[in-house]
């Protein structure tokens, strides 16, 4: 496709300009689109838990076959993962069975930590492992490796209309970028690389938003931001209220066909700050995505 946009031809915003949130609702438009990757645009949870069961095998050995049904309730708890490394801790856990319950409400707190000094282990090199088990895959069988990830139906072509209209669209994720872009190139979207921000950037999301938010001049323009992950998008709510985006705008989508539970769902319908969008709904034009609330007010606006 040619007329993807570049960086060069990035629409700016007048500095001088709208401020904050007057795009809407009279034209519910963002200014930028930024998307988290696994969950929202593919689904890759089969792919996490396979390399994460090699990297299981090389650090409690020796490697064999997983258990059957492993599978499944490593799926059933992936909304408690938020960066890859997790995924091995997350089988170490179930293999000692440890209750998924316990699992669900004290994972990131406890767990994670617990399991790291128990054993004497590294965060980086774990995530180090995986992306060598990753590399190692697609070179070797890039065709397998691709079968165990799959695009949500009808992301891949909405991509592709975003992008042929030069919308800003970004991509944030907590995989290594050139994981997201290699699958984004075999499922035919041209998603300009620069434009896929991934653990290499070494910046949380929060951060990473207020960037866009910086370098593209959007100080008059909503950015929008779609994240399956819930305490992701509350951490963003939270990072706004304590003046982290200043004047700038952002409305945060939970988007329900990712890795979160009915219980996040709830609670995210709950708070008049965050909208729960469909797969349907992401899918259309943004008029559709019925947008009327949701923005981290900055510390200036709090009352
Ligand atoms: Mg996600």
């Amino acid at each position: 496709m040619s007329n993807s946009y570049s960086e060069a031809e990035m629409p700016r915003d007048d500095a001088e300009g709208k401020k904050g949130g007057e795009s809407s609702p009279e034209s519910p438009t963002p200014g930028l689109l930024a998307l988290d990757f696994d969950g929202v645009i593919c689904d890759s949870v089969y792919e996490g838990f396979l390399s994460a069961w090699k990297v299981y095998g090389q650090l409690w050995p020796p490697p064999s076959p997983p258990p059957p049904g492993l599978a499944e309730t490593f799926r059933r708890l992936r909304p408690v993962i938020e960066t890859g490394w997790e995924f091995v801790i997350l089988l170490r856990l179930l293999q000692e069975g440890v209750p998924e319950e316990e699992i669900t409400a004290r994972f990131q707190e406890e767990w994670c930590p617990r399991i790291l000094e128990r054993y004497g282990l590294d965060a980086a090199d774990i995530g180090k492992r995986l992306d060598r088990v990753r590399d190692e895959r697609i070179t070797t069988d890039l065709g397998g490796w691709l079968a165990n990830q799959r695009f949500y139906p009808g992301v891949a072509d909405r991509l592709c209309q975003l992008l042929q209209q030069g919308f800003p669209l970004f991509i944030l994720t907590t995989k290594e970028a050139r994981f997201a872009r290699k699958l984004l190139e075999q499922h035919g979207v041209p998603f300009p690389p620069s434009q896929v921000l991934g653990k290499e950037q070494e910046q949380p999301k929060t951060v990473l938003l207020r960037h866009l938010g910086e370098r593209y001049r959007l100080s008059g323009r909503e950015i929008w931001f779609v994240e399956d992950r819930l305490k992701t998008l509350q951490r963003v709510l939270e990072a706004g209220k304590e003046g982290l985006y200043g004047d700038m705008s952002i409305r945060l989508f939970l988007a329900d066909w990712g890795y979160n539970t009915p219980a996040d769902r709830e609670a995210a319908r709950q708070n008049p700050e965050i909208q729960v969008l469909s797969l349907s709904q992401f899918g259309q034009d943004f008029s559709a995505w019925r947008v009327e609330r949701c923005k981290p007010r900055s510390k200036n606006s709090r009352n």
